[in-house]
Parts: C-alpha cells; sequence; structure tokens
C-alpha cells in the first residue's frame, strides 16, 4: 500500500513522561505505517525546555501560527516539587498559558461518545462541547477582606482624570469585596473563536450568562456576541443550518440536562470551569476527553483533555506494566491531520482521519479497552489490554479497514 501524502507540515508538540510514551507508539504503530508523515517536530519535553530557557515553546506556537495546525502532548507544568524532581533552572510556566496567550484562542472541550461507555444522563446521545473564556472575570480579580465598618466604591480614573464612581457597599460590619474586569477585545475574540468552531463543526452554538442580574457585567457580552453574529456569521449560520442561541445560564444548564447534546456550549470563564468538569465526568472519563484551541483568525491546537498521567509513569519506569488509555491523544492526532487535509485539500488524509477514528471506536465496542474504561463500561466481560496492546488492537481494525 502506497502511504498518504501530505503537503504542509503539522507543527509536532512532543511532551512528558507516559502520554510522551504513547505519543511514540501512536505514532509508530498508527501513523507512520500508514502516513507519510510531515511534521516541524518542537520537543516541548521539560528538560528541553528548560535547556532552552522554555524558547522552544514560544518557537512552537508561533510555528503554530504560521502553518495554521499542530498537535500536541500532555506537558508538565513545573511546580516547586517538579523543579526539584528536574532540577530545573526556573519554574516555567504553563505551556498550554503561554501557547493560549499568543495565539489568542479559546479552548473547546468535546468528549468522545462509544457505545459501552454510556453518559450519566441518559437523554444525551451526542457529545457536548464546552467553550470556556480563558480571560479575566474572578481569575484576574483583586480582593479585600473587609475587616469592619466602611464604605467600599468602584472608581475608574480616564487618563484624562475624569472619573465614574458607584457605590458597592456601606459595611456594617466586617465582609468581603472583590474587583474584576474583562476587555472588549478579549471578548470579541471568543465570541469570534466560537463562532468560527460553530460553522467549522456544523454544530449550533449556545452562549449563556447572567446578564438580568449584571446588567452592564454580563450584558457586555450578550450584546458584543449579538453584535458579531448579525454583522459576521448570521448569514454563514443560515447557509449552513445551524443556530446562534443566547439563553440565561440557569435557563441553559435546564435545557443542556434535557437535551440529546450535539451542540456547542460557549461559557464564560468561571462557568466553564465548571460546567466542563461536569461534562467530562458525566459522559464518562477525562481520558475521553479531546480539546482543541481556536484562534479568532483560525488556528488550530489538538491535544488530550487529560495531564501526563503521571503515576502511570513511574510504574512504567519501574518496568511494571500499564494500562493507560490513548484515546484523547489518538484524536488529538486525527483532529490535526483531518484539519490539515481540509485545508490543503487531501481528501485521503481526511479518510484516514475517519478511519482511525473509526477503528479506535471499534476496538473499544468490541470489548478490548484500557483499565479506566473497563472499570465504567455496560459492557459485560470486557478485555483489559495494556498501553502497548491496546493501541495494536486498534491498528489491526485499521489495517482491516485500509
Ligand atoms: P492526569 O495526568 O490527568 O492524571 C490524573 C489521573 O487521572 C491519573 O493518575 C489516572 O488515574 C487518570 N488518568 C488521566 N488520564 C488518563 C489516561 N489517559 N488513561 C488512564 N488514566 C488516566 O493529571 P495529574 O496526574 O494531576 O497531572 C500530571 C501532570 O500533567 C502534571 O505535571 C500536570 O502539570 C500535567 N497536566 C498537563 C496538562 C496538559 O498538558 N494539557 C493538563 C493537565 C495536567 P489513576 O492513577 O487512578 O489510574
Ligand atoms: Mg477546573
Amino acid at each position: 500500500m502506497e502511504k498518504i501524502k501530505m503537503t504542509t507540515p503539522l507543527v509536532e508538540m512532543d511532551g512528558d513522561e507516559m502520554t510522551r510514551i504513547l505519543w511514540q507508539m501512536i505514532k509508530d504503530e498508527l501513523l507512520n505505517p500508514f502516513v507519510e508523515l510531515r511534521t516541524e517536530y518542537y520537543d516541548l519535553g521539560l528538560k528541553h525546555r528548560d535547556e532552552t530557557d522554555d524558547q522552544v515553546t514560544y518557537d512552537s506556537a508561533y510555528a503554530n501560527k504560521k502553518y495554521g495546525v499542530a498537535v500536541k502532548c500532555a506537558t508538565i507544568t513545573p511546580n516547586a516539587a517538579r523543579v526539584k524532581e528536574y532540577d530545573l533552572k526556573e519554574m516555567w510556566k504553563s505551556p498550554n498559558g503561554t501557547i493560549r496567550a499568543i495565539l489568542d484562542g479559546t479552548v473547546f472541550r468535546t468528549p468522545i461518545v462509544v457505545k459501552g461507555i454510556e453518559p450519566c444522563v441518559k437523554n444525551w446521545k451526542r457529545p457536548i462541547t464546552i467553550a470556556r473564556h480563558a480571560y479575566g472575570d474572578v481569575y484576574k480579580a483583586s480582593e479585600i477582606r473587609v475587616p469592619g465598618p466602611g464604605k467600599a466604591e468602584l472608581v475608574y480614573t480616564a487618563e484624562d482624570g475624569t472619573q465614574i464612581k458607584e457605590t458597592i457597599a456601606d459595611f456594617k460590619g466586617s465582609g468581603v469585596l472583590q474587583g474584576m474586569h474583562n476587555l472588549d477585545a478579549s471578548i470579541t475574540s471568543f465570541a469570534r473563536s466560537c463562532f468560527n468552531y460553530a460553522l467549522d463543526q456544523k454544530q449550533d452554538l449556545w452562549f449563556s450568562t447572567k446578564d438580568t442580574i449584571s446588567k452592564k457585567y454580563d450584558h457586555t457580552f450578550k450584546d458584543i456576541f449579538q453584535e458579531i453574529y448579525e454583522n459576521e456569521y448570521k448569514e454563514q449560520f443560515e447557509k449552513a443550518g445551524i443556530t446562534y442561541f443566547y439563553t440565561l445560564i440557569d435557563d441553559a444548564v435546564a435545557r443542556i440536562m434535557k437535551s440529546e447534546g450535539g451542540m456547542i456550549w460557549a461559557c464564560k470563564n468561571y462557568d466553564g470551569d465548571v460546567m466542563s468538569d461536569m461534562i467530562s465526568s458525566a459522559f464518562g472519563s477525562l481520558a475521553m476527553m479531546t480539546s482543541v484551541l481556536v484562534s479568532p483568525d483560525g488556528n488550530f491546537e489538538y491535544e488530550a483533555a487529560h495531564g501526563t498521567v503521571q503515576r502511570h509513569y513511574y510504574k512504567h519506569l519501574n518496568g511494571e506494566e500499564t494500562s493507560t488509555n490513548s484515546v484523547a491523544t489518538i484524536f488529538a492526532w486525527t483532529g490535526a491531520l483531518r484539519k490539515r487535509g481540509e485545508l490543503d485539500g487531501l481528501k485521503d488524509l481526511m479518510a484516514f482521519a475517519d478511519k482511525l477514528e473509526q477503528a479506535t471506536i471499534q476496538t473499544i465496542e468490541e470489548g478490548k479497552m484500557t483499565k479506566d474504561l473497563a472499570l465504567i463500561t455496560t459492557m459485560p466481560n470486557p478485555t483489559v489490554l495494556n498501553s502497548k496492546e491496546f493501541i495494536c488492537a486498534i491498528r489491526e481494525n485499521l489495517e482491516k479497514m485500509m
């Protein structure tokens, strides 16, 4: 069989620990035998980030901007323990944070749905994607622990010195105080990323805030989305047969619970933090959750939603067998390859991505899975495979399809 050709390289961001082991297995067993893989390789493994003073992370993000599509392995975000473990020069910043800041993107998280791993909500038939705004609000707030009686005011001073003032509260006793902000520019990027992704996926877009209570703050989010929709996306949405739907956050929660799924749900920063954990655990497992960072100007970075699975890696280093789920990492590759194929007009590459996903799902639906899934499946007597065996079982199914 002739290997499938690529024209533009994918930006490949390698990572750490167990996911780095899976990364190589996926390339060896599921990609290289079938595709003449063209990638521009960046080693984001912690050791190499340290050696390059984290320059490699910046370079990889700029390459993502240049070529448009990247696939990323999970990486360690250093903390004090990691600084010691890897003898780091510095506690380098989260690579995902660095990449997100350069691409100015929004993260979309989608569960991978297979028969036998049933969502807790029985009417959910199709995946629900959460789009979480990644800037501001309570994550960039100033807070005061108010010690006793006094007056709290909100003051904005313009560059020319003019002020806008609001009384927050007349404290009669002790309490708490918080000031937070957001930026029109960031909300606008968020909105564009969401509208673009909805068009890309051909799925309805929902957006929810609490604008009835927060008449300036949340209402601005609502207005910016609405304005961008009307001016830039309405026609395209109608042509694609999808809708944009705004509702209050509590109404959205109630409707989502009763829905069949299949929509993209855009959330403010805090709502998205909470809702994405609810959606991922209700759909089954973090190991079955994909994640894609989409920039407002149309660059994509695909990855798994989980971390480097450190505990399994230490077992692996000890020579013990691991049963680590590679599905989300495989889907990061298929997402990136399909997008590359779409941008370059490579039908074979897109078809290959579809087949690899089908082969992966089929393997699980045949009862062959890793331990994390075997623990939660509704299938009787699943076969538990180790990390390598699972990938090889997918390869067997894939070979039959090719
Ligand atoms: P984690 O790697 O997501 O793993 C937490 C636990 O979830 C694992 O110990 C395992 O449970 C289970 N799990 C996660 N993914 C799995 C998979 N593919 N297959 C089977 N089980 C899976 O989170 P962590 O251990 O808290 O973090 C480890 C490192 O990852 C940290 O250094 C963190 O900075 C980094 N991280 C990176 C990213 C990213 O790059 N996007 C995201 C999050 C965390 P059991 O041990 O019970 O089997
Ligand atoms: Mg969270």
